[in-house]
This record gives C-alpha cells, structure tokens and sequence, in this order.
C-alpha cells in the first residue's frame, strides 16, 4: 500500500453531503462544500467516528488486500486481540488462529504475544522519571493523535513504549533471522487490524525510529477475511501450540485490558472518543491529579468496537471475557519477568524521540496578519446564530467563521445570514418599487419565511 497519512477517506461518489458526519467529527475536520464531505488531513485522527455514522456508506479505510502476502517468502499474520471476539467461544483459539492460518499464511503469531511484552515492561516504564503523571497510555494511535492535535499540553504524558503490535512483529522478525531461514527482507509481516488509526499506523508509524526490524508489511481489515476465516474454522487443519498468550494479554482487546497491568496503581480507563476527550479535558486542567495513568481508546468497549470489526462489541466483549475466565481458572502463566527485562533494558520497546503537538494550520504566517484574522473570526462569530447546526457545512459557528475568514467559505452559507439578506432584499425591492410606482401594490408585503 502507499505511504498513507490517512486510512479514512471519502467515495465521492456515494456522499450525498448530509452533514451527518460533520457533527461526530471530535477533531472538526470534515466539512461539506459543493454537496460533499471533505476531510482535513491535518486534523482527522483516523478515529472513524465518520465511517460508523455515515448513513450512506461513504467513509472508508483504505487497508491491504489479503493478495499482498504473495510478495513475500515467508508469510506471517500478527492478528490484533480483538479477533478472538469475533467468533463464538465454541471454536478453540487453535481453532481460529488456524483458520486464519489458512488464508495462505506460513505462521500466525497473536498481537497478544506483544501485548504481553509492552504490558509486563510498563510496570518498568511507569517508573521512569521522564513523564509527567498521569502517564497516558500509547496503545490508541487515534488517542495518541487527538491529543497532538487538540491537547499539545499532554504530549510529553503519552507512554514511549512501543505498541504491541509492533513489538510483536520485531520479535518475530528477530526469531526467524535467527533461524537463518530468511532474510529480513523476504518476511512479510501483516496486521489484521480492527481499525482504521492502526492501519494508518502500518503505512505512517508516528515515529522515524520504527525501523525495517519492526516492519508491517500491510494491514488487513478484520471484515476483509472474515467470510474466509469462518470458511476455513470448520475444514483447516488445528495447530496445536499455536495459541500462546495470557487472558490479561488477549484482554487488551478491551477497555481497562493494559490498565490490569498496573494493579495497586490509581489507573483510570474510558472508552469512546468523546469520553476519552471529556477526561483528557480534566486532566489537562489537572482535575485529576490522583490519577497516575490513563487508559482511553476511541472505540465504545475498546478494540472490540473498532470500525473494521464484524461482531457487536459488547457481544464481542462478552465472549473474551468468556474465555479469559475459563483460562484464568485452569492457569496463567506469564512470561518470565527476565526475559521481558531483558527485551526492555535492550532499549528496543522504545520509542526514543518526544512525541510531538500536531499544530493546526495558522491563521497566517505573518503574526500581524494573524492577529488581524483572529479578530475578523471574533466579529463575525458574533454575528452568526449560535446555534452550531452544522447546516452551513462547517461544524460550528465558530468553525465557519475561520472558514470564511480563511476564502473557504462564504457568511451566506449560513442559512440564517442567508433568510436575513434575502429579507433585506425583498424590503429593499419593495422600497423601490414604491418610489417608482407610488400606486403599485407592495409585492410579497408578507415574507413566506417568516419567523
Ligand atoms: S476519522 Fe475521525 S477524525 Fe477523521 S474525519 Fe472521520 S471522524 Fe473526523
Ligand atoms: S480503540 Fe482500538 S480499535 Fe479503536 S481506534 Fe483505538 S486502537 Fe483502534
């Protein structure tokens, strides 16, 4: 796949321009102009709040097909947890993990192996002195983005551990370059992602430090293969050994999942985007300064609910916990705490760069120029209704306002600047058809729209 800022994206052609999308839009980035919606990549999240409400099917995330995997040698699916609640607990982990297997895959290897890794070493990270508290967790690249982009303040809070996702696909590349069967190059590592923030982060990780050793060669949408894996559960050949991981570790495919990681620390998770926002507001006003760290994904339940899954979450939800409780009765038996030292103290599970604010466009690159359009965004907020209908195509009042100060919009998309200037015009006519026929009848002495 091209190197994609964004997954999310539009088809034109289905967008009937409904402004449905514009109102659940947490970062303000879509508008409608000419009849369509338009997204602003400097300010989407890849969140997919729009791809969930579009009634007309019109927001999409671009992902992989499963065809890419014949590029490579050897073939390996890293599914993310949250497969495991797409499927009934009458099928066995071996049993799905095989049917994706299946697929034309050479080795499946869980997120949740990853998962167990990144959970284990941030019981080390919480410790280290460079965050400021409450640390935020970094495993919701859409959360991860939306406080780039609307709370600069708390970038340095956000976790520098890398995602399991890809710490998962670097252990797996380090394994087999150390069998020596294959070199780096001829590995073809893929994410069956549940949603659209993790595909982008496949094809645009937020950091240079993800290098060739960390690499996911493509990311594949959990509905995409879905038909196909329930295909192959009841006909493929079972692997036994090929499920590994702990309940605390598939669990991440749920809210509060990383947070049983911290147990006897004051953690905090939420779900939902707006939830997520309504908290980090807190935060940010420090609020909540008992909170040591937070846990917020953008989807209602977590992973379960990301917008390239097939079965409800809360269904989803039910049946990972399912199995978690089954397991956790027979045994859990975690990684060895040395090995996961030793992966951390390698300095490999970091990211070591800050993660940057995303600063929105500015008004102007000249200060006094900026100043001037603050204030023209000022006045004419003023005079706009206040009502933030959306009718307009942007999301707010506000929001036109920079978009009309900014040439990207005009006051009488406004429909009540409009109601207003077309009654000026129809007084104004009626005035001057006085002055030129004193006798005539007024036309239209009664506006059709009035209040
Ligand atoms: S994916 Fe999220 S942030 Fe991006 S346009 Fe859609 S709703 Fe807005
Ligand atoms: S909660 Fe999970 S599925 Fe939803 S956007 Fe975040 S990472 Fe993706």
């Amino acid at each position: 796949m091209e190197k994609l800022l964004h997954s999310v994206y539009l088809d034109e052609e289905k967008c009937l321009g409904c402004t449905t999308c514009l109102r659940s839009c947490p970062t303000g980035a879509i508008r409608v102009r000419g009849g369509k919606a338009i997204i602003n990549e400097s300010k989407c999240i890849d969140c997919g709040e729009c791809i969930r409400i579009c009634p007309h099917h019109a927001k999409l995330a671009k992902t992989d097909p499963l065809s890419l995997i014949n590029d490579f040698k050897y073939k390996v699916a890293i599914p993310a947890p949250a497969i495991i609640g797409q499927f009934k607990t009458k099928y066995s982990f071996e049993n799905i993990l095989s049917a994706i297997k299946a697929l034309g895959f050479d080795e499946v290897v869980e997120v949740a192996y990853g998962a167990e890794v990144v959970g284990q070493a941030l019981k080390y990270e919480y410790h280290a002195k460079r965050y400021p508290k409450p640390l935020i967790s970094s495993a919701c690249p859409a959360v991860v983005k939306l406080i780039q982009v609307r709370f600069p303040e708390l970038t340095d809070n956000i976790c520098r551990l890398k995602s399991p996702m890809a710490m998962t696909a670097r252990l797996v590349r380090k394994r087999l370059r150390d069998e020596g069967n294959y070199k780096n190059s001829e590995i073809g590592v893929f994410f069956i992602t549940p949603c659209a923030a993790k595909a982008t982060m496949v094809n645009n990780p937020a950091s240079s430090e993800y290098d060739k050793y960390d690499q996911i060669d493509g990311a594949i949408a959990i509905k995409d293969i879905y038909p196909d894996i329930v295909k192959n559960l009841n006909d493929c050949n079972i692997q036994e050994g090929i499920h590994n991981t702990t309940p605390e570790a598939f669990s991440w495919a749920l809210s509060g999942g990383e947070c049983e990681y911290l147990k006897n620390k004051n953690v905090l998770h939420v779900d939902g985007i707006q939830n997520v926002i309504n908290v980090l507001d807190e935060i940010e006003c420090g609020k909540l300064d008992t909170i040591e760290f937070f846990e917020g994904l953008a989807c209602i339940g977590g992973c379960v609910g990301g917008c390239l899954t097939v079965e409800n979450n809360y269904v989803a939800k039910m049946y990972i916990q399912d199995r978690a409780k089954k397991m956790k009765q027979t045994s859990t038996i975690h990684m060895p705490d040395e090995y996961v030292k030793s992966i951390y103290n390698s300095g490999m599970m970091h990211i070591k760069e800050r993660i940057l604010p995303r600063s929105p466009e500015p008004l102007d690159q000249d200060i006094n120029k900026a100043i001037e359009k603050m204030k023209q965004i000022e006045i004419l907020e003023e005079k706009l209704p206040g009502l933030d209908c959306g009718s307009c195509g942007s999301p707010g009042c506000r929001a036109l306002a920079e978009d009309i100060v900014a040439g990207k919009a005009k006051e009488i998309d406004c429909v009540f600047v409009l109601k207003d200037r077309v009654r000026d015009l129809s007084v104004l006519t009626n005035e001057l058809l006085q002055v030129e026929h004193p006798t005539e009848k007024p036309v239209n002495k009664k506006p059709e729209f009035s209040e």
